[in-house]
């Protein structure tokens, strides 16, 4: 799995002008408030991933 997850907002300031940080696996920073923050996967929600089993359009 690939650590394509790119924030477009700081979360703390909500500049765009974020960088990767280097230490890497999804490590930013931002350079307007010149904070570092990491995203992590905490896994999936318990309802799972919808399906779509080719049922068809029932709704
Ligand atoms: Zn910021």
């Amino acid at each position: 799995m690939s650590e394509r997850a790119a924030p477009f907002h700081c979360p703390y300031c909500g500049d765009e002008d974020l960088r990767p940080n280097e230490t890497g696996h999804g490590a930013w920073e931002c350079a307007a408030c010149n904070r570092a923050f990491q995203l992590k996967f905490l896994g999936l929600l318990t309802r799972g991933v919808p399906h779509n089993d080719g049922g068809g359009d029932e709704i």
